[in-house]
C-alpha cells in the first residue's frame, strides 16, 4: 500500500494539483468530491498522512474530534439543514480506494438506506 502523502489527497493538500477547497487549517482541509454522488459531496480529510480507521493511533484523537465539529460545521455553511451523511469507507471490502483518511460529506438529497 502506498504511504498516504503519496496519493491523490497528498497532493491536493500540498496544492500540487487543484481542488475546490471549502475549508481549510492546521489540521485538515475539505473539498468538492470531483465524482459527486449527491448535490453536495465534500471531503474532509486530516493533512497528516492517516491511511484509515485502521490505522489510527491514540495520538490521532483530538485531530478526529476537531474533524467532527468541522464535518457538522461545514455541513451547516454548505445549508444542508435537512440532513446529511458523514461517512468513511475503510478497505477493500469498505469499498476504499483512496488510502488517505477521509469523511464524505453527503447531503442536498434525501439518501437511501442501506448503502450497496
Ligand atoms: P473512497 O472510494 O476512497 O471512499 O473515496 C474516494 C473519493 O475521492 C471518491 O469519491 C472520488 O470521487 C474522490 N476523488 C478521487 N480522486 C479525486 C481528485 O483528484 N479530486 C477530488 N476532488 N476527488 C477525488
Amino acid at each position: 500500500m502506498n504511504a498516504p502523502s503519496d496519493t491523490i489527497f497528498g497532493k491536493i493538500i500540498r496544492r500540487e494539483i487543484p481542488a475546490n477547497i471549502v475549508y481549510e487549517d492546521d489540521l485538515c482541509l475539505a473539498f468538492r468530491d470531483v465524482a459527486p454522488q449527491a448535490p453536495v459531496h465534500i471531503l474532509l480529510i486530516p493533512k497528516k498522512p492517516i491511511v484509515n480507521l485502521s490505522t489510527l493511533e491514540p495520538e490521532d484523537q483530538a485531530v478526529l474530534g476537531h474533524m467532527m465539529l468541522m464535518a457538522s460545521q461545514i455541513a451547516a455553511q454548505e445549508g444542508l439543514s435537512n440532513g446529511y451523511r458523514v461517512v468513511t469507507n475503510i478497505g477493500e471490502d469498505g469499498g476504499q480506494t483512496v488510502y488517505h483518511l477521509h469523511f464524505h460529506i453527503l447531503g442536498g438529497r434525501a439518501l437511501s438506506w442501506p448503502p450497496g
